[in-house]
C-alpha cells in the first residue's frame, strides 16, 4: 500500500520553517507497512493546492493533507480537496457547537470565520482535535474509480501527532493486512560509510526481505539500520537477527553496539566489567572526551577525571610530560601523546590513561604539522598505544574525531 503526504502552508516554502510532520507520519506509516511514495509541499494557494491534490489522489492510495485547516482565508485545504473530489462541503452543526463551547470556556467571542472549521467533506468522519480548534477528517472515497483513503490533519505538530496516534493509526490498521515489524541498528566505529557498504552489500543484497539502510552518523560512526516485516513478530525478528549476525561477522570488531548503546556507554560497560579506572589528559579536545565519558550515568564508577592541558607548562606540571620531550618533538607529537597518557595514568593511579594532542585549526598548521593532525595515546602500564591521524573538516569535527578515536582505542583495549 502506498501513501502520499501533502504539507500545506506557504511558510513551509520559506527558509524559516520546515515540514517536519511528514517525518513523524512516515515513521508511523512504515510501521503499519505503508510506504510513502511521494511528499509534496505546497503554499496556501488555491490553484496550486488543487493541482497537487489531483496528482496525489490520482497516484496514491492513502493521501494525507496537513495544515491549512485553520479559520482564516488562507486556510484552503478543506475547500480545495472538496473541489478536487467534485463535492460540496457541508457545515457540521456539532462542530459549530463544539467551537462555541471552546471559545466560551475561554471567555472570548468566536469570530464568524471560525465556522469554516466546521466544513466537512460529505461522508467524512470528523476527528476531534483535543489540542486545537480545527478538527481533522477521515474520508474513504473513490477518485476516478479508484479507492482512496484521505486524511485532513491540523498543521501544528503537537496537534497532528496526538490526533494521528489517537484516531488514525487504528483506523488504518483495520484497513491493512496484519503486519509486524522488527528492527536492529548496528553501530560501526571508525570506518568510512563507503567501506562499510562495500563490505556488507554483498551480504545484505541476498536478504531483500530485510530493508537495510546505511546512515553516516556523527564523525567516526556509521549506523546500519535493519528492518523486516512479517506476519508475526517472531518471524520479523528472526529475519533481522539472521542478517544482523552475518553483518556482525563481516564487520567483526568494528561493530561496537547492536542494541542501541552509544560508544561512550560501551566503553563504560567494559571499564566497569574489567574493574578498571580511567584518567585523561586532553589538549586539542579541551575536555570533549571527559564530557562524553561523563555524559553516561554512573561514570563515576570508572572515570577518575582528567586535565585540560593546553599550554606546555601545564602538560609538564599537571601530566608530568618532561619539558625536554616537548622541546625535542613539539607539543603535537607521538611522544608527547604517550607521555600525557602515561603521566596522567600515574598521577591519578588509574588503570588506563588517555593523552590527546593535535591541531584543531583553523590556524596553527604548518606543512609538517597540518591542521587536522592528531595524536591519540592510551597507556595501560604495559603496552602503550599511540596513533597518528589526519582528520578532515573544521575545528569541531576534528575535535570530535579525536574524542571518537580515543573512545574506540579504549574499547579495543578492553574487549
Ligand atoms: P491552525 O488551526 O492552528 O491554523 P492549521 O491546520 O491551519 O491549524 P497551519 O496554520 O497550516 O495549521 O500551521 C500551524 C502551525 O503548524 C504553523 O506554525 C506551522 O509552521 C506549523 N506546521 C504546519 N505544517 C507543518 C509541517 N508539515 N511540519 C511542521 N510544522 C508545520
Ligand atoms: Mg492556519
Amino acid at each position: 500500500v502506498n501513501a502520499e503526504i501533502v504539507a500545506v502552508g506557504s511558510e513551509l516554502l520559506t527558509p524559516f520553517r520546515q515540514d517536519t510532520n511528514s517525518l513523524f507520519l512516515t515513521d508511523e506509516l512504515n510501521q503499519l507497512g505503508v510506504e510513502v511514495h511521494f511528499k509534496d509541499v505546497v503554499g496556501d494557494n488555491r490553484e496550486d493546492l488543487i493541482r497537487v491534490a489531483r496528482a496525489a489522489l490520482g497516484r496514491s492510495e492513502i493521501v494525507i493533507f496537513m495544515g491549512g485547516l485553520g479559520p482564516t482565508e488562507d486556510d484552503l485545504t478543506r475547500e480545495c480537496v472538496a473541489e478536487t473530489l467534485g463535492v460540496e462541503l457541508r457545515r457540521d452543526p456539532e462542530i459549530i457547537a463544539a467551537l462555541y463551547k471552546r471559545f466560551a470556556a475561554r471567555r472570548i467571542k468566536m469570530a464568524e470565520n471560525n465556522s469554516r472549521q466546521a466544513d466537512v467533506l460529505p461522508g467524512a468522519t470528523v476527528l476531534p482535535n483535543a489540542n486545537g480548534s480545527a478538527p481533522g477528517q477521515w474520508l474513504e472515497t473513490d477518485y476516478e474509480g479508484k479507492a482512496r483513503v484521505i486524511m485532513l490533519l491540523p498543521g501544528p505538530p503537537h496537534e497532528l501527532k496526538a490526533l494521528f496516534e489517537s484516531q488514525c493509526v487504528e483506523r488504518l490498521r483495520a484497513k491493512l493486512p496484519p503486519l509486524f515489524i522488527a528492527k536492529r541498528v548496528l553501530k560501526v566505529a571508525m570506518m568510512p560509510e563507503s567501506e562499510c557498504d562495500a563490505r556488507i552489500a554483498p551480504i545484505y543484497t541476498k536478504y531483500p526481505q530485510v530493508q537495510t539502510t546505511i546512515l553516516a552518523s556523527r564523525a567516526g560512526e556509521v549506523q546500519v539500520h535493519l528492518q523486516a516485516r512479517a506476519e508475526s513478530t517472531a518471524e520479523a525478528q528472526r529475519q533481522v537477527d539472521e542478517l544482523a549476525t552475518k553483518l556482525e561477522d563481516e564487520l567483526d570488531q568494528r561493530v561496537f553496539s547492536s542494541t542501541g548503546e552509544s560508544l561512550e556507554q560501551i566503553v563504560g560497560y567494559y571499564l566497569e566489567m574489567r574493574g578498571a579506572t580511567l584518567a585523561v589528559a586532553e589538549s586539542c579536545t579541551g575536555g570533549l572526551l571527559s564530557q562524553r565519558i561523563t555524559s553516561v550515568a554512573g561514570s563515576s564508577r570508572y572515570f577518575l577525571g582528567g586535565v585540560v592541558v593546553y599550554s606546555n607548562e601545564l602538560k609538564s606540571s599537571l601530566a608530568d610530560v618532561p619539558a625536554q620531550l616537548i622541546a625535542e618533538h613539539g607539543a603535537v607529537s607521538r611522544e608527547v601523546a604517550l607521555a600525557l597518557a602515561d603521566g596522567i595514568r600515574r598521577r591519578c593511579s588509574a588503570t588506563l590513561g588517555v593523552g590527546i594532542t593535535g591541531i584543531a585549526g583553523p590556524g596553527g598548521g604548518t606543512p609538517e604539522k597540518p591542521v587536522g593532525l592528531v595524536y591519540v595515546a592510551v597507556a595501560d602500564g604495559h603496552n602503550p598505544e599511540v596513533v597518528e591521524r589526519r582528520y578532515p573538516g573544521d575545528r569541531e569535527r576534528i575535535r570530535w574525531w579525536a574524542s571518537q578515536q580515543a573512545l574506540d582505542m579504549l574499547r579495543l583495549k578492553l574487549i
